[in-house]
């Protein structure tokens, strides 16, 4: 019986499943990406400006903005290693500012980025995956896209969009064998996250069941969860890495 990306084959060096994770160059996507890559997967990640520290990932500039960018680095992991078994659609950006003052730009960018994205390497991983009959797709949501986030309308609308994205792919390409599932992190110690005051840092972890900020890996270990053929029967899934926060959204 199949069960799905990985399901029925070996994952390890090359016999790995084909992996790409878009903004796997730092913070959570590159967890993600040392995470799949050290159980045996062939791991691509794109950039935007700077390839990541990692010598074993395949590193490919791509602006997911750009549909020529994410045709072209799909193209060159095809040619590497054939096409890509699971897609983590991980970049993102904030442009935070309060709703009264966000400009158009503010809020389409974000969109851009976030949730039209993810809807162009989705749209590309599919083809192949519909041929393979065969495919996993995890979308790096957030937490503040189920709560909302004052000064956050942009990001959240982004991520809330992910959810209806991931659910609608969950349901029409299920029957073709392709999974489609939704991380919702709280708050994770990166890049995006770094700039926080002290005193805003302290009132955010007071609203944490756990009382504290996550590592990327602990997002990460729940990726390689939904990608493995243990998760081969979940889909259309929202699963919350954000220590109690959102608990009951
Ligand atoms: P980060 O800023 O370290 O990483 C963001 C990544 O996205 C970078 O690799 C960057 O190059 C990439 N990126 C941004 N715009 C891009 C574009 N146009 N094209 C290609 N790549 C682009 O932050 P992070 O915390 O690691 O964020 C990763 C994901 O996790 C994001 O989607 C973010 O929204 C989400 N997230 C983060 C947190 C948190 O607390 N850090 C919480 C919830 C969700």
């Amino acid at each position: 019986m199949s069960d799905g990306a990985g399901g029925g084959e070996q994952a390890g060096g090359q016999g790995g499943r084909v992996v790409l994770v878009t903004g796997g160059n730092r913070g959570i996507g590159r967890a993600c990406a040392r995470a799949l890559a050290d159980r045996g997967d062939r791991v691509a990640v794109t950039y935007r400006s700077e390839p990541g520290p990692d010598d074993d990932l395949l590193a490919i500039r791509c602006d997911v903005t750009s549909d020529k960018d994410v045709d072209a680095a799909f193209a060159e992991v095809e040619e590497r290693w054939g096409p890509v078994e699971v897609l983590v659609a991980n970049a993102g950006i904030t442009h935070d500012g309060l709703f009264v003052r966000m400009t158009e730009e503010a809020f389409t960018d974000v969109v851009d980025t976030n949730l039209v994205g993810a809807y162009r390497v989705a749209r590309r991983a599919t083809r192949s995956m519909l041929r393979a009959r065969r495919g996993r797709m995890i979308f790096m949501s957030s937490v503040v896209g189920l709560l909302g986030s004052p000064g956050q309308a942009n990001y959240a609308a982004s991520k809330a969009g992910l959810v209806g994205l991931a659910r609608s792919l969950a349901r029409e390409l299920g029957p073709k064998g392709i999974t489609a599932n939704v991380i919702a992190p709280g708050f994770i110690e990166t890049g995006m996250t770094a700039d926080l005051t002290d005193a805003r840092r302290s009132q955010l972890v007071g609203a944490v069941p756990l009382a504290r900020f996550a590592a990327p890996e602990e997002v990460a270990s729940a990726v390689a969860f939904l990608a493995s053929p243990e998760a081969s029967y979940i889909t259309g899934a929202v699963l919350p890495i954000d220590g109690g926060l959102g608990m009951g959204h």
